[in-house]
């Protein structure tokens, strides 16, 4: 199963992808080191400026704890969020709403097409991915094919779409062609295959 022999890291030449998993770690970091901060000022603000009781304080305590606790849970789920490699077991397209809580969109909510990827890894590990459903993913991911997640990165890559020609951006999810270095959509480059899955291509030419 495992046709894939080098280290999962993002390869050397996809070095937007690299930066992008590298502000994104730093954004989630300042942003729980910003809550801690934010909180304990809170914190000792209240305890100089007014005579509480002790529940009071107490209350406040566990709450503090809990904002930070929950941010905390976010960023570990970040840092956790190792590279792997598996197979599709199960494939289960959804609808969800979008709610638009905030009025971003005035006030409308959007019906968002999901794809939810049932993926085993070798030592028996399941995960679930949950994706934005793009154009072309009925003809790019299917059962039985080995995925590759990179840590940081939304859209697996599959090893069989390479066999069809077909790649996936990391970032939109958009489905290009083998011989294109560059999504269309988004600019962003292409996670090209190992050297390997190449000439094992080309020998199915001749
Ligand atoms: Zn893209």
């Amino acid at each position: 199963m495992s046709r894939r022999e080098e280290p999962l890291t993002i390869p050397r030449e996809n070095a937007d992808l690299r930066t992008f998993v590298r502000k994104k770690r730093i954004r989630i970091w300042l942003q729980t080191l910003g809550w801690e901060v934010f909180w304990l000022a809170v914190f000792f603000y209240y305890h100089s400026r007014t005579d509480m009781t002790f529940d009071y304080r107490f209350s406040l305590v566990l709450s503090a704890l809990l904002v930070a606790g929950l941010f905390l849970f976010g960023w570990i789920r970040m840092m956790v969020d190792r590279s792997y490699v598996g197979v599709i077991r199960q494939i289960v397209f959804r609808r969800v709403m979008n709610t638009d809580l905030l009025g971003n969109r005035g006030g409308k909510s959007v019906l968002a097409e999901q794809m939810l990827l049932w993926v085993e890894e070798t030592n028996g590990h399941r995960h679930k991915i949950v994706i934005a459903r793009k154009k072309n993913f009925d003809r790019y991911y299917h059962v039985g094919d080995q995925i590759v997640h990179h840590s940081g990165l939304p859209y697996p890559e599959s090893n069989d779409g390479a066999d069809r020609y077909l790649y996936v951006c990391s970032l939109c999810g958009g489905v290009e062609l083998t011989d294109t270095d560059h999504c269309h959509g988004c600019g962003a480059s292409l996670i090209k295959p190992p050297q390997s899955r190449y000439t094992k291509t080309e020998e199915r030419f001749f």
